[in-house]
């Protein structure tokens, strides 16, 4: 980690993108091919490749406490540090002591010691492996750890500059390392293949997973039109995510961590093999109800609990084939005949898929798979075999037509809309935002701050995270925090009130008074010790103050036990 942390400190001396990627090639050409990927993945800000999504979850809050223990300076010193570089890492290596240690980690044995960390539960048993790590290596290397660990390295290295400098260590051309980075969402895997010249050959092979490419929140019908002006618009099944990959008879479904489920949906090959040539299809697999089918329809999706007493299990009996019967939601295809087709814009993706689906042979195949009589069907009789079906797309440009869709979408039972760019490709392994997602908004609450934080980044110096709590009885009761979504102009105006009614200064946090309401929107609650109400609303976000609202107005623990009721119901 030694020579990684010295590398990270002489690019952010340097503004030059040249001199940067050469730094970076030279270094990578030092290591190991195993260090070099890894480092690769550090590089490019992230404790694991893209694809993973494995989060290590370690809070600010936590990494702070671990921090100022082991440094053993008072809070007010720390404070004072933070304030000025709005970046916990710098302070760490400011006020961490300097060790005699024996030996310098790897940065292999980082990535075990981050992956310990992640797969452990809740901040009490995260803690101790954090501070493990920190007392293993000398401050300047906490401090890159901690960047690492934050998603924010801030030495002016995105990935794309990781991408040139694997280009220059390994002599490959840059856009085979674009590219093969671009399908395989492992920006680690990728300098791997680089190193053994194998950047194009294994660019794409049948049955090995491609990267899935993800998609962004967008909070309302407004600020997704924002991003483009006709999106193509499917509805977002609550199922799981599934890529198939069909050649010569031979079919292979992958989860989105790129496991292979082939075996949990042992009726999906069936109908999948029937079609005329090689493809690799992105869709997502959802449990079927033949049931409450309308006239034209061909049945609908149930919510994921559903699908849930299907997963995880070693054997599909044929009871629960019949029990829970699922269908394949195709809506993109990254592969047909001989043809990669992840650089076509989506909007060509989904004619091949369109017609694919369409040809009459396909059409033969995929009818013998639907249950005989689909009205008055007996589920009991019901068949083993799934339905494949392309998942419909719709079309607005309108806030309103988009929100007639979005209570379209609830009304089946879906959890909301995806909305899709039609002018752009597969990003495998990205989350862009070319592909947005609008869930459901379980409710909102009315909110009083308790506690408010400094930000970090551009929100450095000013109070921009609140806690806020509910009424139980006439105690205030903490029930969650959040990242003001406020304007900069409100926020300072915010800044300046809570400084002049803090009731206690915690360092980086100050207790206010319990006078500012909020209105908060979330999506789904849950039961958490983290705040003395015992739950914790999850991605809240602010919709506006509320200053028309005393703070005796403001929601009780009741109505937020029952939304998290009903939330159960659903
Ligand atoms: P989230 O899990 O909330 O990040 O939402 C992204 C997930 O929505 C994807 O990984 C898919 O599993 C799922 N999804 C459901 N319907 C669609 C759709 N029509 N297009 C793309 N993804 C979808």
């Amino acid at each position: 980690m030694k020579q990684l942390a010295s590398l990270c400190e002489r690019v952010a001396s340097t503004t030059k993108k040249l001199e940067k990627t050469a730094l970076v090639a030279d270094y990578l050409k030092s290591r190991t091919t195993e260090e070099a990927a890894t480092a690769a993945v550090f590089l490019s800000g992230k404790p694991f490749p893209a694809w993973e999504e494995t989060t290590l979850n370690v809070g600010g809050a936590l990494l702070w406490r671990i921090v100022s223990e082991l440094s053993g300076r008072p809070e007010t010193e720390l404070t004072a540090a933070y304030r000025q570089h709005g970046d916990l890492g710098a302070v760490a290596r400011g006020v961490l002591p300097a060790r005699n240690l024996e030996r310098d980690l790897s940065i292999v044995e980082i990535q075990r010691s981050f992956r310990q960390i992640a797969a452990a539960r809740g901040p009490a048993m995260k803690g101790p492996l954090v501070r493990d790590l920190f007392t293993q290596v000398p401050p300047l290397e906490a401090k890159y750890i901690i960047k690492i660990m934050t998603g924010d390295l801030r030495i002016g290295l995105k990935e794309s500059l990781v991408e040139e400098a694997i280009a220059t260590a390994y002599g490959g051309p840059l856009a085979a390392v674009q590219r093969a980075n671009m399908m395989l969402g492992d920006i680690g895997r990728t300098l791997e293949l680089a190193a053994a010249g194998k950047l194009a050959e294994a660019s794409m092979r049948m049955f090995h997973p491609v990267g899935f490419m993800l998609a962004s929140p967008a909070e309302s019908a407004e600020e997704a039109l924002s991003y483009f002006q006709e999106p193509m618009v499917e509805d977002k099944y609550d199922g799981i995510r599934a890529q198939a990959h069909c050649s010569g008879g031979e079919v292979r479904i992958f989860s989105r961590t790129r496991d292979d489920i082939t075996g949990s949906f042992p009726e999906l090959p069936d109908v999948l093999a029937g079609l005329p040539e090689s493809v690799i299809l992105d869709g997502e697999i959802v449990a079927w109800s033949y049931l409450s089918a309308e006239p034209n329809e061909p049945g609908r999706a149930l919510p994921f609990s559903a699908l849930q007493q299907r997963l995880g299990r070693k054997k599909v009996t044929q009871e629960m084939l019949r029990k829970v019967p699922v269908a394949y939601l195709v809506f993109d295809i990254l592969y047909a005949g001989d043809q990669l087709l992840i650089e076509h814009p989506l909007r060509e993706r989904a004619k091949i898929l369109d017609e694919l689906l369409a040809a009459p042979r396909v059409q033969v195949a995929l009818r013998s798979a639907e249950p005989q009589g689909l009205l008055g069907f007996d589920p009991q009789e019901s068949p083993t075999r799934a339905q494949l079906i392309r998942a419909p797309v719709f079309r607005a440009s309108s806030p309103e037509e988009l929100n007639r869709l979005f209570d379209g979408a609830q009304a089946r039972g879906n959890e909301g809309l995806m909305l899709k760019d039609p002018e752009l490709p597969y990003t495998p392994g990205r989350r862009g935002r070319s592909w947005l997602k609008m869930k459901r908004q379980l409710a909102t609450l009315d909110v009083v701050v308790t506690a408010v934080e400094y930000g970090h980044g551009k929100r450095i110096g000013v109070l921009s995270d609140y806690t806020f709590a509910v009424w139980d009885g006439d105690r205030l009761v903490n029930i969650g925090k959040a990242y003001s979504g406020l304007t900069d102009a409100e926020i300072a105006e915010m800044t300046k009130w809570f400084l002049g009614h803090a009731l206690e200064d915690q360092g980086l946090r100050l207790a206010v008074e319990p006078k500012i309401v909020l209105e908060v929107a979330f999506n789904n609650m849950m039961r958490s010790d983290r705040h003395n109400s015992g739950y914790a609303l999850r991605f809240p976000r602010i919709v506006r103050l509320r200053p028309d609202k005393l703070p005796e107005e403001a929601d009780t623990l009741d109505l937020a036990r029952q939304i998290y009721a009903r939330q159960g119901k659903a």
